[in-house]
């Protein structure tokens, strides 16, 4: 065959008709034809990859799903447990067959309620690393400092739509972690009127996202490129988790609590309570008491706490969870051919550091990094492979370092 008569075995094209013509073992596709097929690779790829979240989910049971959630969390059993019944239902609600008994499955977006630290973007994280969807992480705080309230609740699905890499099907799936969901409270004891307005109005704002609806989202974000064209984003299927530390709304809780006490049942009363965490019985109403719209916590129907961490949950943390910061540090010190071991004293004595100085869960990789970068900077390319820190080569490293520093950066 001369090369003028080559043609695409697909669509029949001329070589002179193609920009560009492939040539296989027994035929040839043209640029056009790839193309195609191409988006057919594609398309079929989305509905596999649906297909497969869908079933994998369907496989994974509340049991199984906190079992998952136990090697990277540590304690916050109740948390964990509750976590994981509103992501089954979730994926039960995606779903559900269409029936005709006007049952329809609400959303179990998420409230959860814990100070700083405790763990909450850690729960939203481990979800969406175990179903293996896009997660966006956004401040609430910066809505409220937005002069257009709708256009910047709007750039959380911009977010998301980054972390699916412009995959909207993907994004559609996906998990969005709203943090400080506190901060746009309305603040009745708050005297300032323009503050309490620009609160609801966020709150009034997200009404929409959390509950389902199709969204014009500037993919790029909206302010500094006007130009963009829009891409819609349905959020009917997107799993909403909000947290916030809610400062003081143990004092709502206590009042309720003494109220009930005193209201309904003597043997409620105040010193059976657990005082140093109120925050477990916490329930919708204290919310509200402390100025979320009732709207807001009704499309935020699974509310659960975080405990705050005590001594034991931070030591644990330094080297169970299966990411632990000390197994990090093994890993990268192995890499090196240097066997890195740390006595039991040195790493309580880490732990007492990060309770000392108020550090939490965070500062424990400041400490960590504080006590072994020296370590890490010598011994990589000498003969030296072998590292055992104690108690003392802690301390040592430590009061070297300016702990105070890290005080500052938490
Ligand atoms: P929050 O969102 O509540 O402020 P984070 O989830 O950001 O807290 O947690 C801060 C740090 O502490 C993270 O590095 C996280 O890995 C660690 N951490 C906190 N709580 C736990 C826990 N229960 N188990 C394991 N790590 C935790």
């Amino acid at each position: 065959m001369s090369k003028e008569e080559l043609e695409c075995s697909f669509c029949g094209r001329k070589k002179a008709e193609t920009n560009l013509l492939i040539a296989g073992l027994d035929a040839h596709i043209c640029d056009r034809c790839i193309e195609q097929a191409h988006g057919i690779v594609v398309e079929e790829a989305l509905h596999s990859d649906k297909d497969e979240l869908s079933k994998e989910m369907m496989l994974k049971k509340p049991k199984a799903i906190k079992e998952f959630l136990d090697d990277y969390i540590i304690g916050q059993d109740y948390s964990k447990k509750v976590m994981s019944v509103a992501v089954y239902n979730h994926y039960k609600r995606l779903l559900q067959p269409k029936t005709d008994d006007d049952i329809e499955i609400q959303k179990s977006n998420i409230v959860i309620v814990g100070q700083t630290g405790t763990g909450k973007t850690l729960m939203a994280k481990t979800i969406a690393r175990m179903l293996n969807v896009p997660l966006a992480i956004v401040d609430a705080t910066v809505l409220t400092e937005a002069g257009y309230v709708a256009e910047d609740v709007e750039s959380i699905l911009t977010r998301l739509l980054q972390a699916a890499d412009y995959n909207v099907e993907k994004a559609q799936n996906g998990i969005v972690f709203i943090d400080e969901i506190d901060k746009i409270a309305r603040k009745s004891d708050n005297p300032s009127i323009t503050r309490d307005v620009s609160g609801e109005g966020v709150q009034q704002a997200l009404l929409k996202l959390l509950e389902g609806t199709v969204v014009n989202v500037p993919p790029k974000g909206g302010r500094k490129h006007p130009d963009q064209k829009f891409i819609e984003v349905n959020t009917e299927n997107i799993l909403f988790i909000a947290g916030g530390a809610f400062d003081g709304i143990d004092r709502h809780i206590s009042k309720r609590l003494n109220m009930q006490a005193i209201g309904f049942s003597a043997s409620k009363s105040e010193d059976t309570l657990e005082k140093d965490n109120l925050l477990r019985y916490i329930i919708p109403k204290d919310l509200k008491e402390f100025g979320l719209i009732p709207e807001i916590i009704g499309r935020l129907p699974v509310l659960t706490y975080m405990n705050p961490l005590d001594k034991g949950t931070l030591r644990a943390i330094l080297t169970e969870p299966k990411n632990a910061i000390i197994k990090q540090y093994k890993k990268l010190f192995e890499m090196d051919e240097i066997d890195f071991v740390i006595t039991e004293e040195a790493l309580d004595f880490v732990v007492d550091q990060a309770i000392e100085y108020k550090l939490g869960a965070r500062g424990l990789r400041s400490l960590c990094e504080a006590v072994l970068t020296d370590a890490m900077f010598e011994l990589p390319g000498t003969e030296d492979k072998k590292l055992h820190v104690t108690k003392d080569y802690a301390e040592e490293k430590l009061s070297k370092s300016t702990i105070k520093k890290l005080k500052a950066v938490s």
